[in-house]
């Protein structure tokens, strides 16, 4: 299968079963994640995602990465994602998109394992689906599982307040239908 060069400003697709729920992903932020992962190899890394959800707030669009703090810390198999810094950068995100961009979610990757939540990534995603102080409900998390030599598999889930966990699965669109920011 030949590989499709995506504009940047393409976004991918993701939905689950039920159809309810709908993460989208930017090109540019999906090429993001995949460099800094590899950057990384063999540890795992990760940040929050940027982004903002439907008025229903069951679609969300991720559109850009925040900063990795440095107080991260992450080895072969665990991540801390740290916080140094974070705060200001999504008051200032606040300001500059007028609220209209904000914490959707985190990501991370596995590096040599499947891009499948551990017990410790459940536990924590689901904190902050529950946390009021986040306001974040329908929290996203994206996990890359890669190997040094490529073969990148991501996997999306969105983590409810009500529901639990709930798997996404990629939508594959044609290239004349896939969404864009500009035929939205
Ligand atoms: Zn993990």
């Amino acid at each position: 299968m030949g590989k499709r060069i995506l504009p940047n400003s393409t976004l991918l697709k993701w939905q689950s079963d039920c159809q309810k729920y709908t993460v989208r992903l930017s090109n540019a932020c999906f090429l993001k994640i995949k460099k800094m992962a590899h950057a990384h190899y063999p540890n795992e890394v990760g940040t929050s995602l940027v982004g903002c959800y439907s008025d229903n707030g069951f679609e969300a669009s991720v559109l850009d990465l925040a900063p990795l703090s440095p107080d991260s810390k992450g080895s072969r198999t665990s991540f801390y994602r740290g916080v140094a810094g974070l705060r200001k950068f999504f008051m200032k995100l606040r300001q500059t998109f007028s609220g209209k961009r904000h914490y959707v979610g985190e990501w991370h990757s596995h590096p040599d394992a499947p891009p499948f939540p551990s017990q410790t990534d459940d536990k924590n995603q689901l904190a902050i689906a529950k946390d009021t102080n986040t306001t974040c409900p329908e929290c996203i998390l994206i996990l890359i599982g890669h190997t040094l030599s490529s073969v990148d598999e991501i996997g999306v889930f969105v983590y409810s307040r009500k529901r639990g966990r709930i798997p996404l699965a990629q939508i594959y669109q044609s290239q004349d239908t896939v969404d864009s920011p500009t035929s939205v």
